[in-house]
């Protein structure tokens, strides 16, 4: 994206803009202090693998502004995600945040990356897009893009953000999007919300996947390959312009170009990388001692995580884990009888699984003199008793001759003539046999 020639710049912002001045960006306290050359885990979203990651960039011989630039970072980012949802309620980007204990605010959370890169500025400048992704690689795994916030001197100066890649599927080494925060002709603003955050979504959109040319709007003009040419307030207009401010940008007018629209083409709006809104509460409780649930999605695992909130549209497979001695008894709520149970989250759902004890009878039955003895104790038989005990609990029994008699032997649930041991997954019984001694 480049800036507006300035004479141009004035007049057009001047007519377009002026009489809708956008409010101020809620100003975000970044909750961090370390900087960390890599993702930092657990992520919040537990929900799916994409993740949109922010990176603050300096050259080896760069000024390291980390500690006022990542507020602003993440204020801009914020900004972003409040106009995304205000263009489309039911997406946002999956921006990736991180759970820094204590931290209030959403976007306080934001995962910013810090990246002292190991080439001088020169290196840079002339927006050496391979060496800085290659540089950045540490970042980018395949489900990662990457919105970079350089801190450079750069050659273009009115230049103020670049993507390389019409990345529909493409996150790694193809998901680096940039910001230069040294473009002296691009009135950088970063932290107010306003151009600087525009650009920021811009090169985003470019690298999710837009403008491609079968779109009716697509620019003519082969320098701006990948752009809108059919209105300036568009987020993909080829330039932003003095004054510009996210908050006034629209995301593909008429919803004919890139995103939303009806045609054949990619469409940003099916993006893996944005978020599906709105997001419903999942509650699930265990009745009884005798279990827990286990999930696929949000991190349920019951007890002792027992809420989520879930994606729009996210299916969710829960399944009954009876413990030793349990048994599942079903459920209720949004899930019904025995087995495993898919919930889609197209609004607020509670689930709730029963679960009870189960015992299993152990009968003995003696023949000849003798006794048998149970541990866990409980069954203590001379000629025959029975009693119950916990489902798939093992019993040991031992068997004692009288005067005169000797043990000949296990039959039913056990054979042979040692101590045995029954596992009780069903009503057992078994047969001691004693005989007189010859
Ligand atoms: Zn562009």
């Amino acid at each position: 994206m480049r800036r507006l020639a300035p004479v141009l710049a004035v007049f057009v912002c001047a007519l377009l803009w002026s009489a809708a001045p956008a409010a101020a960006a809620t100003p975000v306290t970044w909750c961090g202090t370390d900087r960390l050359g890599a993702n930092r885990t657990p992520d919040v979203d537990t929900g799916s693998q994409y993740r949109v990651h922010v990176i603050y960039a300096i050259p080896s011989d760069g000024q390291d502004r980390f500690g006022t630039v990542a507020s602003q970072i993440a204020t801009d980012i914020g900004a972003i995600d409040e106009w995304w949802r205000g263009q489309d309620p039911t997406r946002t980007p999956r921006f990736d945040l991180f759970p820094f204990p204590g931290c209030t605010s959403q976007f306080g959370q934001l995962d910013i990356g810090f990246a002292r890169l190991p080439r001088p500025a020169s290196v840079y400048a002339d927006l050496n897009l391979l060496q800085l992704s290659a540089d950045l690689s540490a970042f980018g795994p395949p489900a990662v893009k990457n919105i970079v916030y350089y801190d450079g001197q750069v050659l273009n100066s009115d230049v103020c953000g670049t993507t390389g890649y019409l990345a529909d599927r493409d996150g790694g080494a193809f998901g680096f999007a940039y910001v230069w925060l040294r473009a002296s002709d691009c009135e950088v603003d970063v932290g107010s919300g306003r151009l600087t955050a525009e650009v920021a979504a811009h090169e985003l959109t470019h690298n999710l996947g837009a403008v491609q040319r079968q779109a009716p709007h697509h620019c003519a003009d082969p320098q701006f390959d990948g752009h809108v040419c059919d209105n300036r307030t568009d987020l993909l207009y080829p330039y932003v312009s003095s004054g510009a401010t996210i908050a006034n940008a629209v995301l593909d007018i008429g919803r004919d170009d890139y995103y939303g629209h009806s045609g054949s083409w990619w469409d940003v709006q099916d993006s893996p990388w944005l978020m599906h809104l709105p997001l419903f509460p999942l509650a699930v409780a265990v009745d009884g001692t005798g279990g827990s649930v286990s999930s696929d999605a949000g991190g349920v695992s019951c007890p002792p995580a027992c809420s989520a909130q879930l994606e729009n549209g996210t299916r969710v497979t829960l399944r009954p884990v009876p413990a030793a001695g349990g048994t599942f008894k079903g459920w209720s709520g949004a899930c019904s009888g025995q087995g495993p149970c898919v919930v889609t989250m197209d609004a607020a759902k509670s689930v709730s699984a029963g679960f009870g004890s189960t015992t299993f009878a152990l009968a003995v039955k003696v023949t000849g003199r003798g006794s048998v003895r149970s541990s866990p104790s409980g069954l203590a038989c001379s000629k025959s008793c029975s009693r119950a005990f916990v489902a798939n609990s093992i019993v040991r029994l031992t068997a004692k001759a009288a005067k005169g008699y000797r043990f000949a032997g296990w039959s039913g649930a056990c054979r042979g003539t040692k101590a045995c041991a029954v596992k009780l997954d069903g009503a057992k019984s078994v047969r001691a046999g004693f005989r007189k001694r010859a």
